[in-house]
């Protein structure tokens, strides 16, 4: 894959031509922007072209062919780290970072990030769900980033700035990463055979909001047909109708036996939630319909009963964002679904009717 098969962030492309062109790359970088628009994708195909053998000290662009290249896209190169959450852990373990306790400071990446280039080159980490460090962690990481070895280079990568330690973000370049745009969206899936999906690929393309990661997600057809459910509840602003909980809960419990997987629906539900406020939100404030998001009819729905009153609007829809969001901690950090969506859409409800709601104290 060259770089032109690494869609979009163009700007991005640039800024590193020019610094690699010019050999001044910085040693620590974090690459921000929304989960599923490429930024591994970006990361790794930088490491590919930084690790490439053929190709000269100041070209990004990888040959494709050299052993280097072929082990940077195995993710077998002895001089590319990779770290990321585990999947059971709520953080990226410390150990990560600096060994276990038998270990400490003589194996995990801090150590291993200073060793001297096994190939010659450069020494590349990738760590992938930054959003993720605990304190422990960052103060480890801080370290290195203080100072960095010799021909090192750090990629961080998160959802946003704010989501990180300020002292990271102020020793680290921040790349931003925006979404794909809808056609971006359909050649990423039709290049990796995502086509055999039960919903047609134009109306998945459109309901990805520009991340392959969710396009994915909403390619079942059950999932995608509770979204629009999801929606025209909502636009009502009456979510607790009709026994609604209930059927969140069924979708939530036919994630399967697993309850990480429970929850990671659950989350999902909330994401599709924001969604719908914050184009909402959008559209309240004088903002264009798009068309991109696949809910124009439910948020002109959700309108109506707002016309000429710009201001109540814009409040719920923030005050529901921020309950959304809440709901999707209490979940993380393991209430029961059942119960985190009961007190949710109840409370949604108030919100919509513009009834106080308590804080809610669920852990
Ligand atoms: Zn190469």
């Amino acid at each position: 894959m060259s770089w032109n098969e690494v869609l979009n962030h163009q700007s991005a492309q640039e800024r590193f031509r020019r610094s690699v062109e010019r050999n001044r790359l910085a040693s620590t970088y974090l690459f921000v922007g929304p989960p599923g628009v490429g930024k591994r994708t970006f990361a790794l195909k930088l490491a590919e072209g930084l690790l490439c053998e053929a190709n000269g000290a100041n070209d990004m662009n990888p040959c494709g062919g050299c052993p280097a290249c072929q082990q940077v896209r195995a993710q077998t190169h002895p001089d590319l780290l990779l770290v990321s959450r585990p999947k059971d852990k709520n953080f990226i373990p410390v150990e990560t970072f600096i060994g276990d306790r038998e270990h400490r400071r003589r194996r995990g990446l801090c150590h291993d990030i200073g060793l001297k280039p096994f190939r010659g080159g450069r020494r590349i980490a990738i760590i992938d769900d930054a959003d993720f460090l605990n304190q422990e962690s960052a103060n480890c990481l801080l370290k290195t980033l203080e100072e960095p070895p010799p021909k090192s280079v750090l990629i961080l990568i998160g959802t946003s700035e704010q989501r990180q330690l300020p002292t990271i973000v102020s020793r680290s370049q921040v790349v931003r990463f925006g979404a794909l745009t809808t056609e971006e969206i359909k050649r990423i899936l039709v290049q990796n055979s995502i086509v055999e999906t039960e919903v047609p690929i134009d109306q998945l393309a459109i309901a990805s909001e520009g991340s392959v990661d969710l396009a994915i997600m909403i390619a079942e057809q059950d999932v995608y047909d509770f979204r629009q459910a999801l929606f025209g509840q909502l636009s009502t602003h009456d979510p607790g109708a009709n026994e609604f909980a209930k059927s969140v809960v069924t979708f939530v419990d036919g994630a399967g036996k697993d309850a990480s997987e429970k929850r990671k629906r659950l989350i999902l539900v909330g994401d599709f939630a924001i969604s719908f406020y914050r184009q909402w939100n959008h559209l309240l404030c004088g903002g264009q319909q798009t068309g991109e998001h696949g809910l124009d009819q439910e948020i002109q729905t959700a309108t109506e009963r707002f016309q000429g009153e710009v201001n109540p609007g814009c409040q719920i829809a923030s005050f529901c964002i921020q309950r959304t969001m809440d709901m999707q901690r209490h979940v993380a950090a393991n209430v029961s679904s059942a119960n985190a969506v009961a007190s949710w859409l109840t409370d949604i409800g108030r919100i919509c009717r513009e009834q106080p709601v308590e804080s809610v104290e669920m852990l």
